[in-house]
Order: C-alpha cells, then sequence, then structure tokens
C-alpha cells in the first residue's frame, strides 16, 4: 500500500507530504522491543525521517539524523535513502512513561541537539545542527533544524498513537514547507494551517482522501510511495568488507575472540563468522 504523498498545493507555493507511517513504527518496535516510551520518542522521529528521505531529489540520495541530549532516552539515530527505505536505532529501549507529550519532552534532556547529515549522492555531504529548543518536543526540534540550518520556515507534525496492549494504532506525518518565491500570504496559510486535524484524516481515511478533502490539487500530479522500514545490511554485505579485511585479520580475530561478530544497531541483528567462514572465504589453494 502506497502510504506517502506529496504533491504541490497553495498556488504550486509550498509543498505537501503526507504519510501514514503506522508500519514503519510497528516494525521499529518489533526489532527493537521497545516500552511505550521509547516507541512514542522514537516513532516520533522515525516519522520525521520519512518525510526527509522523501525530500531527497538523487536515487544515490541518503540523510540521516542524530539526536543527542543528557535525557534518559539516550541517542536516537535514524536514516534514510531516496528509495523510502527508513531505519533506526534508540539506546534507551526500555524508556519509563506514557506515549505522550510529557515523556517526549523529558526523554531527550536539556542541552539536547540534533544533527543531519544529508548526502545528496554527488558532492560533499551537508552537515546542518541545531539546538532542541529547551520547551519544546521533538516536531519543534525538526521545525527549527529546517530554519535554521536549511532556511526554510517548514512546519512539521508528527504522531504516534500507542494503545493500552503497547501496540501502535497509528502513526503518521504532516508536511508544510513552502518553497523559495513562496509570497507572504501563503507563508502566513502555512503558519495557521491546522495540522493535527489533517493527521487526524489520514488516520480515519489514508492520505489520498486526506489529501483530496482538504486541498483543491490536481490528481495527476501526485507523487504516492511507499515507505518502509529497512535495514540496508546483509550477510553478504558483510562477507565482502571481511574479504577487503583480509584473511590474517579475519582469522586472528577468531583465534581471540572464537569468531567475528557484528551487530546491526539499526535492526537489532548479530552475525557471526566462524572459522568455517573464514575456510570458505579464503580457501586454501
Ligand atoms: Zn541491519
Amino acid at each position: 500500500m502506497k502510504n506517502l504523498l506529496r504533491t504541490l498545493i497553495y498556488d504550486e507555493q509550498v509543498s505537501l507530504t503526507l504519510a501514514d507511517t503506522t508500519a514503519i513504527v510497528r516494525e521499529g518496535m518489533r526489532l527493537h522491543r521497545l516500552s511505550k516510551g521509547s516507541a512514542y520518542v522514537f516513532g516520533k522521529a522515525l516519522s520525521a525521517m520519512t518525510f526527509m528521505s522523501a525530500c531527497l531529489k538523487n536515487e544515490r540520495g541518503e540523510i540521516s539524523l542524530s539526536l543527542k541530549g543528557d535525557g534518559d532516552c539516550g541517542e536516537i539515530g535514524v536514516s534514510g535513502n531516496q528509495a523510502l527505505r527508513i531505519r533506526g536505532f534508540i539506546v534507551n529501549t526500555d524508556l519509563q512513561g506514557e506515549a505522550n507529550a510529557e515523556t517526549e519532552r523529558n526523554a531527550p534532556g536539556e542541552n539536547a541537539s540534533i544533527t543531519i547529515i544529508r548526502d545528496d549522492g554527488y558532492t560533499r555531504p551537508f552537515v546542518g545542527a541545531c539546538a532542541l529548543p529547551q520547551k519544546g518536543g521533538l516536531d519543534e526540534g525538526f521545525e527549527e533544524y529546517f530554519r535554521i540550518s536549511e532556511q526554510l520556515p517548514t512546519r512539521i507534525a508528527t504522531t504516534v498513537i500507542i494503545d493500552e496492549n503497547g501496540e501502535c494504532s497509528f502513526a503518521g506525518l504532516v508536511a508544510l514547507q513552502p518553497l523559495p518565491f513562496a509570497d507572504e500570504e501563503t507563508l502566513s496559510k502555512v503558519e495557521k494551517a491546522d495540522l493535527e486535524s489533517l493527521l487526524s484524516t489520514i488516520k480515519t481515511q489514508g492520505v489520498t482522501a486526506c489529501a483530496k478533502e482538504n486541498f483543491d490539487v490536481e490528481e495527476s500530479v501526485w507523487e504516492e510511495k511507499k515507505a518502509v522500514y529497512k535495514c540496508n545490511c546483509s550477510r553478504r554485505y558483510l562477507t565482502r568488507v571481511l574479504v577487503s579485511l583480509g584473511e590474517t585479520q579475519m582469522r586472528q580475530i577468531i583465534r581471540e575472540d572464537g569468531a567475528v561478530r557484528v551487530h546491526c544497531h539499526y535492526c537489532n541483528t548479530d552475525y557471526e563468522f566462524t572459522s568455517e567462514d573464514a575456510d570458505l572465504l579464503f580457501p586454501k589453494e
């Protein structure tokens, strides 16, 4: 199912992104076995990353966001690419508290900051950073990042709803990003747009109905895509890394530790390479 829709609205002066990120958040929760509190903050970061990935123009484009502070949640890292494969980790998978704004405000702690690395695939990656606003939540932090680092007065709203059983019943995102030539009147419309009500329409009717009901836009110019939680690690990829590491190094690690062990923190998967694997990779002449 296509769960992300992008189009231009308000006389083509504003880029609109609507996404239902429920499946992405559920997969993140499953892989990392998250508490309600952790699922809430991590889910919001995954949802924002879905938007940031959708903004990438080059097919080799990749973007990653790291949120660090002295709070209980520890670092949150999320990444995505132009194919809308999103992945991430949260250091504290057992964050206490309900899935609500209070947990969100406390989780990053004081002096938290956001760093973003965007690789558009041609020149050197763009690196931007900003401090998380003291009393704000994560959405305000993402908005602050766009305002300061990218000079784009973007409005972002994410939501994650965790039910009594600790399951994610809905997660979504709405983002409005004025283009550089947007006039004052349009900017004020963006300012006043009710993002919460758009999110609840996505929840009840999906992204397509939400766009149809709320904006006067030509359906033929919509861009609809599928965003998923997917890690890009694989045993095959790691095998290639080991081959480039070389036989001597690989056999030394196996002698010392019994095996080469690699943990992928994006999908919580452990890989192990033993001396039998080394024999296969580096066969005797
Ligand atoms: Zn992985």
